[in-house]
């Protein structure tokens, strides 16, 4: 017998949004229930830049976590659940 084990995470599960720097490693966390289409363009700590001014990147990146902003309420009071399906965690040996 094969057993597949699926992992979903529901939109209303998603608390915050995580920036961590490639560079020096710090994490800064923007809860979702702010405005979060303001999309960090550099490290607050050391300065590097993450993305380019008015970039499609940049407007790619605030679509997504601006949408995640708003995902909460439009989906509140719905007949239906959202979720998405992420990598199944990998168990610790
Ligand atoms: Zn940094």
């Amino acid at each position: 017998m094969t057993v597949e084990q699926k992992c979903f995470i529901r939109a209303e599960d998603i608390l915050s949004i995580e920036y961590e720097c490639g560079s020096c490693g710090v994490k800064t966390t923007v809860p979702v229930r702010q405005n979060t289409r303001a999309v960090p363009k550099e490290c607050p700590t050391c300065g590097v830049g993450w993305l380019g001014y008015d970039t499609a990147e940049i407007k790619t990146v605030s679509r997504f976590v601006g949408g995640l902003h708003e995902l909460s309420d439009v989906l509140e009071g719905r007949g239906f659940k959202l979720s998405l399906e992420i990598k199944y965690p990998a168990e610790k040996k």
